[in-house]
C-alpha cells in the first residue's frame, strides 16, 4: 500500500485514492492544506494498485511519449482572449476545439468563496471560469474517476492542470483509454499551500472590512504582462 514517507514524493494527483476500488484510501490536508493520500489498513487488501499507479513510482509507463518533443509558439488571434488569460491563451484554443466537437474540459476554478477546486465544463462559458492561473493547489478529489466515467461513455476529454496531476491522471487512466484525452499541462514551478491562501482572504476582508467578490492572480488588463499583483474586488465597490 502507499504510504508517504517523504512528502516531495507525492504532489497530491489522487490517483491513488480513485484506482482503490474498496475506497480504503481517503486524501487528507496537512497543516498547510496540501492533500496526502492516507490508508486505512482494516480496509486494505495489499492489492499494490495503489502504488503502481503513482506517477512517483519507478515504473510509471512512459511508452506513450514521442521520443522527442515537438515545440511549437503560439499566441490566440483574439486579443481579448490573451489579455484574460495568463499568457497566449493557447489554452482556450485547444479548449474551444474540444467543446466545438461534443467534448468535455476539465480545469481549475473556485468553489466556497474563492477555494481552488477542479471542475467539469461543457460549455464555453462554463470553461471560462478556469481561464487564469491560480497560485494554489488545487482540489482534485473524485475528478480523476469523472474523467474516466466520461471516456467510457464514448466522450472526448480535455484535462488542464500542472504536469504533476495531468502525469497521474495519464497512469490512472491507462492505455486503453488514452486516445480520446487531451492532456493540457501547464509550465509550472509548484502551487502554494491552499491554507496560505485562505488565510489571506481572511486577513484582506478582515483589514477591509467587506467581502471579496472578485479574484484575480495576475491581472493583465491592469498591469500587464510583467507585473505580479493579485488584484481584489469587495462588495462595497473597493
Ligand atoms: C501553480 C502555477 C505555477 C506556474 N509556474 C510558472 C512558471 O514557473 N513559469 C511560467 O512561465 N509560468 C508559470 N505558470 C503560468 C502558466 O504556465 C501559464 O499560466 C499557462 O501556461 C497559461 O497558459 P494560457 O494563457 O493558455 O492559459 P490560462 O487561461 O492562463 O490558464 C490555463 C489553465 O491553467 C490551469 N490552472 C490554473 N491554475 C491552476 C492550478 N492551481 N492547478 C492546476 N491547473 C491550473 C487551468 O485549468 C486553466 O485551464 C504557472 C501557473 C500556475 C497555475
Ligand atoms: S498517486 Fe498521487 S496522491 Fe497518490 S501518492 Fe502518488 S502522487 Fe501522491
Ligand atoms: S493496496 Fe490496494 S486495497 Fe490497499 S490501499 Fe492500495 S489500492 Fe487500496
Amino acid at each position: 500500500m502507499i504510504q508517504i514517507i517523504d512528502k516531495s514524493q507525492c504532489c497530491g494527483c489522487t490517483a491513488c485514492a480513485s484506482v482503490c476500488e474498496i475506497g480504503a484510501i481517503t486524501m487528507q490536508a496537512d497543516v498547510m492544506g496540501f492533500l496526502y493520500p492516507v490508508v486505512d489498513t482494516n480496509k486494505c487488501v495489499d492489492c499494490g494498485l495503489c502504488e503502481k499507479v503513482c506517477a512517483f513510482n519507478d515504473n510509471y509507463d512512459t511508452s506513450l511519449n514521442l521520443p522527442e518533443p515537438y515545440v511549437y509558439g503560439a499566441r490566440h488571434k483574439d486579443m481579448a482572449e490573451v489579455e484574460t488569460s495568463r499568457s497566449g491563451a493557447a489554452f482556450i484554443a485547444i479548449s474551444d476545439y474540444v467543446l466545438e466537437h461534443g467534448g468535455v474540459v476539465y480545469g481549475a476554478g473556485y468553489a466556497d468563496h474563492f477555494r481552488v477546486v477542479h471542475k467539469r465544463a461543457t460549455t464555453k462559458d462554463e470553461r471560462d471560469e478556469f481561464k487564469g492561473s491560480k497560485y494554489v493547489q488545487s482540489d482534485i478529489r473524485g475528478i480523476f474517476r469523472q474523467v474516466k466515467k466520461d471516456l467510457k461513455d464514448g466522450l472526448t476529454v480535455l484535462f488542464s492542470g500542472t504536469p504533476c496531476q495531468t502525469a497521474g491522471l495519464n497512469s490512472y487512466i491507462g492505455k486503453k483509454l488514452r486516445e480520446h484525452l487531451v492532456l493540457v499541462d501547464i509550465v509550472c514551478h509548484g502551487v502554494p499551500g491552499p491554507n496560505l491562501w485562505r488565510d489571506y482572504i481572511d486577513y484582506l476582508e478582515k483589514k477591509h472590512g467587506n467581502r471579496i467578490c472578485w479574484v484575480n492572480f495576475r491581472d493583465k488588463q491592469k498591469y500587464g504582462w510583467t507585473a505580479h499583483h493579485e488584484t481584489f474586488k469587495f462588495e462595497g465597490g473597493e
